[in-house]
């Protein structure tokens, strides 16, 4: 959590290093040079190396990372289906899934042939995109159930109803065919996105998930002052304005996306995954040695993100990609992510 007023330290998700000195990445779950087993601890919440128990009976594995040493299981998605490198306490006997995987409200169906590979993909940037919010101060853990509402996932196919990406009282609906490279790239063109990523979809829909948890019923006023009164207009009729006129004119000069200035709510979420980009990219840049500031505000991580988003952004054109960094962010989106910031201070 950050400790200091205004600033925080600027640890989100970085990579890490194994106990042989190799660095270990977030997908990992064997270290590529020594193979010994790596994963995400629970207790420690550290991405680190682990070590089958000493008393093979009972398969257990013990976590190396210095201090920790809590006795784990690996999660029963690892142990199905091979994707899940989190792993589960010992000493939760009733729980077979870890922190991420039992947030799970309805998984697809995997007699569909390609169905397991979508939702491998879907799980991976879940677990990601759900450590780096936790790292960035928002509420997220083994307590999750005690949160109101408590967070779930649904991941769903649209073969017999149409199903929408969204969030609705603490469950996220996640539509497969995202993790459909194809499908997804033309939606992207289709709706004139810079980016379209699975990633970003979790941040979006956290987004709309903290809102309810963290600003409906404490600082709304607060948060009209910046982003609107979210009851006028109300929501559908926002919508109704904005498929039928396009975006606000001049819209990105008070808003991150073109879509965020649909209706206060959308702004919110736009603006929450904008600010968990900068975050990531900004914990991976000082990891990397790319950037040495490590307690920041947000003024600060917003000059850095674009010093850095420049260097990444003639990288990516200098090999034919996409931006890596499209976002440009004006005064009024810095005060909004100032507000977003300053929730994971007052977070339960
Ligand atoms: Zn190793
Ligand atoms: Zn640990
Ligand atoms: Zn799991
Ligand atoms: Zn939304």
């Amino acid at each position: 959590m950050p400790s200091a007023i205004g600033t925080t330290e600027n640890k989100f998700m970085p990579p890490s290093h194994c106990q042989c000195g190799q660095l270990i990445f977030f997908e990992n779950a064997q270290c590529l040079k020594c193979q010994s087993p790596v994963g995400i601890c629970p207790s420690c919440w550290n991405l680190t190396s682990l070590k089958p128990a000493s008393s093979s009976a009972d398969e257990g594995i013990v976590c190396l990372h210095q201090g920790c040493g809590v006795k784990l299981r690996i999660c029963q998605n690892q142990r199905l289906h091979g994707f899940c490198n989190c792993l589960v306490e010992s000493s939760e006997s009733n729980e077979a899934f870890c922190v991420f995987c039992r947030l799970n409200e309805m998984i697809p169906d995997l007699s569909i042939p390609g169905n397991l590979d979508k939702w491998r993909k879907l799980e991976t940037a879940k677990r990601r995109t759900l450590f780096g919010t936790h790292q960035a101060g928002f509420p997220f853990g083994p307590h999750q159930e005690e949160l109101q509402p408590p967070l779930k996932f649904s991941f769903k196919s649209d073969y017999s109803e149409p199903v929408t990406t969204g969030h609705f009282q603490g469950s996220i609906t996640i539509n497969l065919r995202e993790a459909d490279e194809v499908e997804r790239e033309r939606a992207r063109v289709n709706l004139g996105e810079p980016q379209r990523t699975l990633i970003g979809h979790f941040r979006h829909e956290l987004g709309h998930y903290y809102w309810s948890l963290l600003v409906e019923n404490t600082c709304v006023d607060a948060f009209r002052n910046l982003f609107g009164d979210e009851r006028n207009p109300d929501y559908a009729s926002a919508q109704q304005i904005y498929y039928s006129n396009g975006p606000a004119y001049n819209w990105s000069m008070n808003y991150i996306s073109a879509y965020a200035s649909m209706h206060p709510w959308e702004d919110f979420a736009e603006t929450f995954n904008a600010y968990l980009d900068m975050r990531a990219v900004l914990a991976t840049a000082s990891f990397f040695g790319l950037s040495r500031v490590k307690r920041m505000s947000v003024k600060r991580m917003v000059a850095e993100y674009g010093r850095i988003g420049v260097i990444a952004n003639e990288m990516s054109r200098d090999m034919g990609l996409i931006d890596l960094v499209p976002t440009i962010v004006n005064s009024p989106v810095i005060e909004k992510m100032e507000f977003i910031h300053d929730l994971t201070k007052s977070s339960p």
